[in-house]
């Protein structure tokens, strides 16, 4: 399956509604709710992804993530933005993680 498609596919549906309700439906960054985009950390697992890979961005700040990534070399994101979403994400997905390890 394209990757086009793959995004088009209840599969994806699925992920997308299951990573916008561990998020609380809201931006990682800003907490704004609305129109959500999912950003990949990695395209690793791409069209398998881990739900650990995404994360949900609102329209802004997604543009502003991808505008800091690509105008930094990867060895030098020092934004301090991206590193605290980072820590935050490692944060709550270690929480998440301990949490369904409960169940
Ligand atoms: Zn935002
Ligand atoms: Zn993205």
């Amino acid at each position: 399956m394209d990757y086009q498609e793959y995004l088009k596919s209840e599969g994806w549906k699925a992920k997308r509604n299951m990573i916008l309700n561990m998020w609380g439906n809201r931006c990682a960054l800003c907490n704004e709710g609305g129109e959500l985009h999912l950003h990949h950390r990695t395209y690793e697992r791409k069209g398998n992804e881990d739900p650990y890979d995404l994360i949900p961005l609102c329209k802004t700040h997604h543009k502003m993530f991808h505008e800091q990534l690509s105008s930094s070399p990867k060895t030098e994101r020092t934004n301090t933005k991206i590193e605290d979403i980072i820590q935050k994400m490692e944060k709550f997905t270690k929480l998440q993680r301990e949490k369904s390890q409960d169940v």
